[in-house]
């Protein structure tokens, strides 16, 4: 069994829905279908994706409005779409009439009669795609995941999956016919509609592919492959064959946005691969996201970068002989509710990174007070606007001299580093940095790693595919 999903560009329209269906019918291992809400359509500018504009209607319920302007644009999109598909009329009235039902319940005080609406947008794409697969003749039905059994709960800002929902779901391994789920919602224990973050489909897709014992997770996309760096910081940056999970983990952390971090969890237990892959080019190689990597062709396998930290620090002689002091400071943090991301020390030093939205100046007013008035820091100094830099890749493990090269390609640009963190595992290695050097340093160490690696390794492609 290949569990497949289909990413909003997939579905934005009567063609890209033709095209994901004609991917699912080439293989008949293809079975389960798990589908986002319409997305941007590329011939449609400016565009809006289907799930904006459900909470814009939402919002405007809300205030009191009545959301015609978004209930007008929903209406037409779902007409669209289905004229395209040349589905009877009847299914996107249909459709049309269960979302004006659902937002017809919405209740600002009842956070589940607003989910509804905007689980609508997947509910939308399965029915459409549903319909299309039944008008060419395929057996496929849409299966509500609150039907389904995919059970969710909201804690500390996050939707935890349930394990009963596992149980629920592994029946469908044994499907015959194709089965068109869609993404991004499930039901709470009572009942209640619940939504997963922005972008959650990825995360629907993994749990099926955990559930069914799935040999591989099929993630279709727009793009060929994942790119070893942003490719706004490095042109032409090389695609990506395959990456390890780890590796994904670590690259996602600042920025690589390859699949919803949570999607992850369900996959990594269960050790099933992914694969990225292009819709609109199915015959493109993509990148393959494995438990263990088969090979390793260079140091490196990627390059991420992200702005808006800042270090809080702190100094004390013999502070490294104080038992307790890191765990004092830190509760600081945690009861101010600030995300800790490193804590770098030296002997008499304690370096606290955080995100610079999670530390706005009233709570580093705070924060200083604080660790004076408890902890006897009189001295903080706070710097912000720096930007990290993150190698990363499995074959730093085995090689001397990454650090060297690492440090000698950025002082070539005179490229001032404020801090370098390498954990145990060395699968990655942090570079701080002033936010106006990120994109020197990326541009050096891409130079360093990727392009005067490139003629040592023959089995990196030497053209970019997309
Ligand atoms: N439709 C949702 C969003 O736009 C979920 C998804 O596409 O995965 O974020």
């Amino acid at each position: 069994m290949i569990v497949c999903k289909f990413g909003g560009s997939s579905l934005a329209d009567a063609e890209q829905i033709k095209k994901s269906c004609a991917i699912i019918l080439d293989d008949c291992e293809r079975k389960i279908m798990v589908v986002s809400a319409p997305g941007v359509r590329k011939n449609v500018l400016p565009d809006i994706k289907m799930t904006d504009l459900l909470i814009a209607l939402v919002h405007e319920r809300e205030s009191g409005y009545d959301g015609t302007k978004e209930r007008k644009a929903l209406a037409e999109r779902i007409q669209g779409i289905a004229y395209g598909l040349t589905l009877p009329s009847c299914v996107a009235n249909d459709l049309i009439d269960k979302l004006d039902t659902a937002s017809a319940g919405i209740d600002a005080q009842d956070s589940s009669s607003k989910e509804c609406v905007l689980a609508m947008g997947e509910l939308i794409s399965a029915h459409l795609v549903a319909a299309y697969f039944n008008i060419i003749g395929v057996d496929a039905c849409v299966l509500d995941p609150r039907d389904a059994g995919l059970v969710l709960s909201y804690r500390s800002g996050i939707t935890e999956i349930l394990p009963e929902t596992y149980d629920n779901l592994a029946h469908l391994a044994l499907t015959q016919s194709i089965i068109v789920f869609p993404g991004f919602f499930g039901r709470t224990p009572n009942g209640d509609t619940i939504t997963f973050s922005r972008g959650g489909s990825d995360i629907t897709g993994a749990i099926l592919a955990a559930s069914t014992k799935a040999r591989l997770y099929e993630n279709w996309t727009d793009r060929d492959s994942v790119l070893a760096v942003n490719p706004e910081l490095v042109e032409h940056a090389l695609p990506l064959r395959e990456m390890s999970y780890r590796e994904m983990r670590e690259l996602a952390y600042i920025g690589f946005s390859i699949i919803h971090p949570e999607a992850l969890e369900p996959v990594i237990r269960t050790g099933i691969p992914i694969h990225i892959r292009n819709t609109n080019d199915p015959l493109a190689t993509g990148t393959h996201i494995v438990a263990e990597r088969t090979h390793i062709d260079g140091v490196l396998t990627g390059i991420a970068a992200a702005d808006h930290f800042c270090t809080i620090n702190l100094r004390r002689v013999l502070i490294n002989q104080e038992i307790g002091i890191l765990s004092r400071i830190l509760s600081i943090f945690s009861e101010l509710g600030i995300n800790v991301h490193h804590v770098p020390t030296g002997i008499d030093s304690v370096s606290v990174v955080v995100k610079e939205d999670h530390f706005p100046l009233e709570r580093e007013l705070v924060l200083r007070h604080r660790l004076n008035s408890e902890l006897g820091f009189d001295q903080v100094t706070v710097v912000r606007q720096l930007s990290i830099v993150m190698l990363v890749g499995e074959g730093m493990r085995d090689t001397v001299g990454v650090m060297s090269r690492a440090t000698t390609a950025m002082a070539k640009e005179q490229i001032s580093i404020e801090m370098v963190l390498l954990d145990y595992f060395e699968i990655s290695m942090l570079f701080m940095m002033r936010h106006y050097e990120k994109q020197r340093a990326v541009l050096a160490l891409y130079r360093e790693f990727f392009e005067n690696a490139h003629h040592l390794d023959a089995s990196v492609p030497d053209h970019v595919t997309i």
